[in-house]
């Protein structure tokens, strides 16, 4: 099966790549060996199969990206360079055995893989909360990928790179966050094309956008055996709530 025969826009074309790059170019401009860190916080755990769980999230600034429903856009710019061992430090004043490396998208810092093979050395069970636009190839085999694959209505479908859904290891979860049915159909060929159903397959609704008991209907409708999330974090604190 390969990304060809599926009616669904693949990888960024030239004009994509360069727009994405700009956007990235005022934080790829630090200093050596420091990646930029928007927050670093321990709260609860709001997505995936570690739902509920107490977890360190180290947000990373900038994203390539510019999904039209995107909930952290202040994580676009804001934030200061940080050395691996300073983010160590700070992981090890914080308590909970998870820990999230999200954005923003991580993995376009350079210093990414070897952030996540350090966390990894602590013993820690470590989480990538990663946007489907880059290769999760090199990315640490300890490490759990949460890989988001961008729907029609995010307005990043383009960007998608298929070919991560090949690079997926057993424990990795790939998520789908639905806006719409045209949303669902996509993503439920997008399944079944790349024989998705037996890893995890994690569908959230866009907040305020699309009702949680349509998606529901919709996943009851399939034979496909996928997880509706609903995500807590903005269930305890509200959808505005940053650092939580
Ligand atoms: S990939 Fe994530 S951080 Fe980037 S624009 Fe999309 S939702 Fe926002």
């Amino acid at each position: 099966m390969t990304a060809s025969n599926l009616r669904l826009p693949v990888l960024a074309d030239e004009s994509i790549a360069r727009q994405q790059e700009l956007r990235m170019r005022p934080i790829l401009n630090r200093p050596a060996g420091q990646l930029v860190v928007h927050e670093i916080y321990a709260s609860i755990q709001g997505e995936s199969t570690y739902v509920g769980l107490p977890c360190i999230f180290i947000r990373l600034t900038g994203c390539p990206l510019r999904c039209r429903w995107c909930d952290t856009p202040h994580a676009f710019t804001e934030g200061k360079p940080l050395s691996i061992e300073q983010i160590l430090d700070e992981v090890d004043r914080l308590s909970p055995r998870l820990v999230e490396v999200t954005g923003g998208e991580p993995l376009a810092h350079p210093e990414c893989d070897r952030l996540l093979s350090a966390l990894a050395d602590t013993g820690r069970q470590i989480l990538l909360e990663t946007s489907g636009a880059i290769s999760i190839e090199s990315v640490d085999s300890r490490v759990i990928a949460i890989v988001d694959m961008k729907c029609p209505s995010s307005g990043e479908c383009g960007s998608n790179d298929y070919e991560n859904l090949r690079r997926l290891r057993s424990h990795d979860e790939v998520k789908f966050v639905v806006g719409n049915r045209e949303d669902f159909d996509w993503s439920v060929e997008l399944i079944r094309q790349f024989a998705l159903d037996s890893r995890t397959v994690l569908f959230s609704p866009v907040h305020g956008e699309l009702d949680s008991r349509d998606l529901a209907d919709w996943i009851l409708s399939t034979e496909l055996t996928i997880r509706q999330q609903v995500p807590l974090h903005k269930v305890i604190w509200g959808a505005d709530a940053r650092g939580v």
